[in-house]
């Protein structure tokens, strides 16, 4: 039961009813009624508790003090607290407490199980030559099951769709990949898309890009991106195994083989990385591809969606996991490498 906007704890001293303030414990003064104002009720919780403040004017036991007098205090009238109201505002207290402590923990929950990228080595150390990792695909099939990166010794492209691991060759045929290969580099994520776009009209690379751009609601997070649908003058390329010692990618991709296929269907998967996270991957989107019967893929230079639709998923967290060997070590990633990564990934 409440008497007025300050919340009032009922109770028994003796035979009479008395309040109290939940808030500060002190009993209230109802002089016989319990219809108080929030401010009267106030002005007693004061004059009861001078440590609370002075008088408020206006109400009995009111105290008129002109400006820059020194303030002039009633005799403390001595409190009365009621045991029953402490043992209320206790569970109160402790109500609170609980309620705040489980929503502190379900919020933690739901940051703990969005969606997470998990990102081994860098782009910068591939730029500089680092072709070797330490990680087997079958790791990383652990790590995510949607994703993209590429094999040691820049053996061609890989393509995750579906928790099957594609490796995209040179020739431009391709395999399910060996579990017991490793990769120098790889995005990959557990899929689950929050967002279903449909394409309503052909969209050339830099216009589908525009056009899911305009649809993403924050440009600074990560995203994972699966497009099915039927694709035209698709271009793609892979880069045959090196032989070291290795050269920088930007030498390297110049050998590359392209492959390009006038119409097909099939997947289209990407990472689109936010601009803060230069050195580590690609700005904005990279895309490899599989055909539908997934023979044939690729790093995308080039290609124009016809007709389908995107599957989005927004990435809060990120696990970047960097190779603790002699090659990442050595990768010179000091140097801003953003001319060579425009050039090599055919931006
Ligand atoms: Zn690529």
């Amino acid at each position: 039961m409440e008497c007025c906007a300050t919340p009032v704890v009922w109770g028994f001293a003796g035979s009479e009813q008395v309040g109290c303030c939940a808030l500060t414990g002190l009993r209230i003064e109802t002089g016989g009624t319990r219809r108080q104002t929030a401010s009267q009720h106030l002005f007693f919780a004061r004059h009861q508790n001078p440590d609370l403040g002075l008088s408020a004017p206006g109400f009995p036991g009111a105290q008129k003090r002109e400006l820059g007098q020194p303030a002039v205090l009633e005799p403390r009238k001595k409190a009365i607290v009621n045991p029953a109201c402490i043992a209320k505002r206790l569970r109160t207290a402790l109500l609170i407490i609980a309620v705040l402590a489980v929503s502190a923990a379900c919020g933690r929950a739901n940051a703990q199980s969005s969606p997470s990228l998990y990102i081994y080595s860098t782009l910068d150390a591939l730029l500089a030559g680092a072709y070797d990792g330490d990680l087997t695909i079958r790791e990383l099939s652990g790590k995510g099951d949607l994703g993209i990166g590429t094999f040691n010794r820049l053996d061609g492209e890989m393509v995750a769709v579906d928790g099957v691991f594609y490796h995209a060759k040179a020739d431009g045929s391709v395999v399910v990949a060996d579990p017991q290969d490793r990769t120098p580099l790889a995005y990959v994520t557990r899929f689950h898309p929050t967002q279903n776009i449909k394409a309503e009209s052909a969209l050339p690379l830099a216009k589908l890009e525009r056009w899911l751009d305009s649809r993403l609601a924050n440009p600074n997070l990560f995203y994972a991106i699966r497009i099915e649908g039927e694709f035209r003058d698709v271009s793609v390329r892979a880069i045959a195994p090196q032989m070291k010692p290795y050269k920088p990618l930007a030498e390297v991709f110049k050998t590359q083989s392209v492959h390009d296929y006038p119409t097909t269907r099939g997947t289209l998967i990407g990472i689109r990385s936010p601009a803060f996270s230069k050195g580590i991957s690609v700005q904005g989107y990279h895309w490899h591809y599989l055909t539908a019967d997934r023979q044939h893929g690729g790093h995308v230079l080039a290609l124009t969606l016809v007709a389908g639709s995107a599957m989005v998923e927004a990435i809060q967290r990120v696990n970047l996991e960097l190779p603790d060997n002699e090659a990442f070590a050595h990768a010179d990633q000091t140097k801003d490498r953003s001319e060579e990564t425009r050039r090599v990934e055919g931006k």
